[in-house]
């Protein structure tokens, strides 16, 4: 008889699959529900509930399945989970969590109510409203979806009424909020891993990188003094310490020109910035989260190198994925190269991602964009 538990995971992408390539060799089974058949999850090994995230009987259907329940994107049906975990079964992180990390703008003030530094930020209601915003935010200021983005999308720069008009049109009833541009100087992410115990775990402050608003590129360790490490690090432990249910967390960050440190955003749930634990650390936050959602113990979270390089792989055209120059891509020292098995590719899809590691942050950012030069998907 097969006792093994099961572990289901709503959403059944690159993180679906990676988490599924994490949780296999604890013993669990895995089910997701995706909307796709062929679900990158499903191709290495989860079983597949072909479903709509925000479909009732799906989750309901995952939830008689599984032991544990998980996410690996945040825009779901999250009273159904509520329903689901207050049946008994464990749904972490928790809905409540969810559902406020859902909507973006009610985030925001989640986090400004428990001093938590964020950048100025307001509802948008009308034109002439977002125009007086752009006044009161310095003259440049971002308009978001409240819900429903990711990846960026859904983010767009203003600096003066006609773009604001353009922004405005463009997303047409889709609730809005403003945020004041914030100059940044470098994008930071901490990931605080949570127990079911409560305990805590953070991973090593890393940089992240953005082209066209997706995240490009990671460099663990940041290269930030102590004091802004630190100050990042009791940033991201004070704010996870807000949220309830066990867990990855991802706590963006900006840092100001004087040093300031503001939230960006939180996801419930492992991320990108944390790609290339799997490759540099002692756990990887694949691993961390499922041991996190399954009441196992936290494994060590520091870096097993002196520094580690993520690079994504984008889609740099729409059409059949074809993968070319792996072997050449592999050729380059301490480098993996991690696949998701999508297909189509589309321009900015991610794809996959590459880790190189080395001596120094330089050298393994070399290697990383020297792979990933050599690569095509
Ligand atoms: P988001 O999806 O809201 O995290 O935004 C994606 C990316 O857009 C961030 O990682 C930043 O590079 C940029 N961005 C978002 N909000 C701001 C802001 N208030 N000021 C400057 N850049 C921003």
């Amino acid at each position: 008889m097969d006792d093994a538990k099961t572990l289901g995971i709503v959403g059944g992408g690159q993180l679906g699959r990676m988490l599924t390539l994490a949780a296999k060799p604890l013993g669990f089974n895995v089910v997701v529900v995706d909307p796709k058949p062929g679900s990158p999850a499903s191709q290495v090994g989860a079983e597949e509930i072909t479903a709509d995230l925000y479909d009732p009987s799906a989750l309901q259907k995952l939830a008689e399945k599984a032991d544990f329940i998980t996410i690996e994107i945040e825009h779901l049906a999250a009273e159904v989970l509520d329903r689901i975990a207050s049946l008994g079964n464990p749904v972490n992180p928790a809905p409540d969590t969810i559902r406020l990390i859902q909507d973006k703008f009610k985030q925001k003030e989640f986090l400004a109510a428990n001093g938590v530094a964020v950048a100025p930020y307001s509802e948008v209601t009308d034109a002439k409203q977002a125009k007086q915003l752009l006044t009161r935010f310095g003259g440049k200021m971002l308009i978001k979806t409240r819900t429903g983005a990711f990846d960026g999308r859904g983010n767009r720069v203003v600096a003066n009424a006609k773009q604001v008009d353009a922004a405005l049109a463009d997303f047409g009833s889709t609730p809005l909020y403003a945020e004041a541009f914030v100059p940044f100087t470098k994008e930071l992410a901490v990931l605080v891993a949570r127990a079911t115990d409560g305990k805590l775990a953070l991973y090593p402050v890393v940089e992240t990188m953005h082209t066209r608003n997706i995240c490009d590129e990671v460099l663990a360790p940041a290269r930030v003094s102590d004091g802004i490490r630190a100050k990042a690090e009791n940033l991201a432990r004070r704010t996870a310490g807000l949220l309830n249910g066990a867990g990855i967390f991802a706590i963006e960050m900006f840092l100001g020109r004087d040093g300031q440190v503001l939230v960006n955003e939180i996801a419930p749930r492992v991320h990108n910035s944390g790609h290339f634990t799997s490759d540099a650390c002692h756990t990887s936050q694949f691993e961390q989260h499922v041991r996190a959602v399954t009441g196992l113990p936290l494994g060590r979270t520091d870096l097993t190198v002196p520094a580690a390089a993520m690079v994504n792989i984008l889609g740099e055209r729409d059409g059949e994925t074809t993968v070319t120059g792996l072997d050449k891509a592999l050729g380059v020292p301490e480098t993996a190269v991690h696949l998701y098995g999508k297909s189509p590719t589309k321009i900015d899809r991610k794809m996959g991602h590459i880790t190189s590691t080395g001596d120094t942050i330089d050298s393994a950012r070399q290697r990383a964009r020297r792979a990933r030069k050599h690569l095509s998907v």
